[in-house]
């Protein structure tokens, strides 16, 4: 069996005496797409921004493509990880917020031009073939030359996963990206997240609240209470047939 994409062991997160994640374990395949769902606070976001190198970690490791995220290997073993190392893990990744974070003072075209052209050096014509391509993906091609302050919940957060994959990235994470949304504006958003996993390969970590979506789009889902899995498996089983009781609870007050 091949190694894990990514892959979480014995980690430890805490946030002052909170202890968010305690001897966590936890790995996604390549191409795997994973669902994580369980109630707020339990520490959905926190694994996602661990990933993204937005949180650190206490204790444990956190491998991605087989490389440890937070150290480097070297002829004498492991060591800290320095920033050029952090750079060059985060372009596996992609993340997709919950409230879009669109750089306000940019167009659309610009939100997703900045990062290629300024992390990964591209030219603003290479950066801009990109940018085209994403647009035409996300359907707001014709809304390039639009500020984020124009567009509808829907239409930043289409925006936001362009810009999430002008890097390039092979995993994609995606962080409730429907629960700021009229609720009318949350299909053309799930639309294309289905297209991605339907015509492109994706790893993708989602934490969802969109109980059916998570049913149709995941080869597996997570049940995550308090900073453990307390359930995984596929989503029939754990739709139709959750084996335990937090799971169930949860659900009922859900479905
Ligand atoms: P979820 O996404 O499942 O709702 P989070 O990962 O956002 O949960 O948060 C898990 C716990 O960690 C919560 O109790 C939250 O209050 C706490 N937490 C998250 N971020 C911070 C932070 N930067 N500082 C202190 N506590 C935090
Ligand atoms: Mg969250």
């Amino acid at each position: 069996m091949s190694q894990p994409l990514i892959e979480f062991q014995g980690v430890e997160k805490r946030f002052g005496d909170t202890v968010i994640f305690k001897d966590f374990n936890f790995s996604v395949e390549d191409g795997e797409i994973v669902s994580i769902i369980g109630p707020s606070g339990s520490g959905k976001s926190t694994l996602l921004r661990i990933l993204m190198t937005l949180e650190g970690i206490e204790g444990g490791v956190v491998n991605v493509a087989g490389e440890p995220l937070w150290h480097k290997r070297t002829a004498n073993g492991l060591v800290p990880a320095d920033n050029k190392h952090l750079h060059r893990m985060r372009h596996h990744l992609g993340m997709v917020f919950q409230h879009f974070n669109l750089f306000p003072h940019m167009s659309v075209k610009r939100n997703i031009t900045e990062a290629p052209m300024r992390v990964q050096g591209k030219t603003k014509a290479e950066a801009e073939a990109i940018a085209d391509e994403l647009l035409e993906l996300v359907g707001m091609s014709d809304k390039a030359d639009m500020y984020p302050n124009e567009l509808s919940g829907g239409q930043k957060q289409r925006v936001g996963i362009a810009r999430a994959l002008a890097m390039q990235p092979s995993i994609l994470l995606l962080d409730e990206i429907t629960s700021a949304l009229d609720p009318e504006l949350v299909d053309e958003v799930l639309d294309v997240i289905r297209n991605l996993a339907k015509k492109h390969s994706f790893t993708m970590l989602l934490v969802t609240h969109e109980m059916y979506f998570a049913r149709e789009i995941s080869d597996r889902v997570c049940f995550f209470d308090q900073g453990a899995i307390v359930e995984e498996g596929e989503p029939e089983q754990i739709f139709t047939a959750p084996k335990e009781t937090r799971t169930q609870a949860f659900l009922n007050a859900y479905m």
